[in-house]
């Protein structure tokens, strides 16, 4: 599966130039064009699906198989001591590339990459509540 106007898609196949660090039959990954810290890599299915959620198990086993060879090689190749691991799904969190990919990003005490969320509380009641009405809905799903 794959959709010709996909920009991932095109790497995959070799159409559009990338640092690739690693393959197997169902994922690869490269090197992010821009990245946030050195060896920042995009671990990415052959296939095209937009979001985790559209992703079959199959595949998302493969991805997190593939993300313990590709995070290891990555913190020994940048002597990074940890690393973030993160995705997203829609425009509205940050997604910019709809082929569904996992950022793995190696980190350094002190390297001044910095994420930037602000938490927040609940009301009284409302944690409680809202934990019920997600349970339902993944019963239904
Ligand atoms: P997201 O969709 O999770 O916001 O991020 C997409 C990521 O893909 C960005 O970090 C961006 O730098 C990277 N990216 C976009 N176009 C290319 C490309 O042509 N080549 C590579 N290697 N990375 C890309
Ligand atoms: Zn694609």
């Amino acid at each position: 599966m794959k959709d010709p106007s996909c920009i991932f898609c095109k790497i995959i196949a070799g159409e559009i130039p990338s640092v690739q660090v690693y393959e197997d039959d169902r994922v690869v990954a490269f090197l992010d064009i821009n990245p946030i810290a050195p060896g920042h890599t995009l671990l990415v299915p052959r296939d095209h699906y937009a979001t985790l959620p559209e992703t079959p198990p199959e595949v998302l086993a493969a991805l997190m198989a593939a993300a313990r060879p590709v995070a290891r090689g990555l913190l020994a190749a940048t002597r990074g001591e940890g690393f973030n691991f993160f995705q997203f799904n829609g425009a509205c969190s940050g997604q910019e590339v709809m082929h569904l990919h996992f950022h793995v990003i190696p980190r350094r005490a002190r390297d001044g990459v910095s994420f930037q969320w602000k938490q927040g509380k609940y009301r009284e009641g409302e944690m409680a509540a809202l934990g019920e009405r997600i349970r339902g809905a993944i019963r239904r799903v």
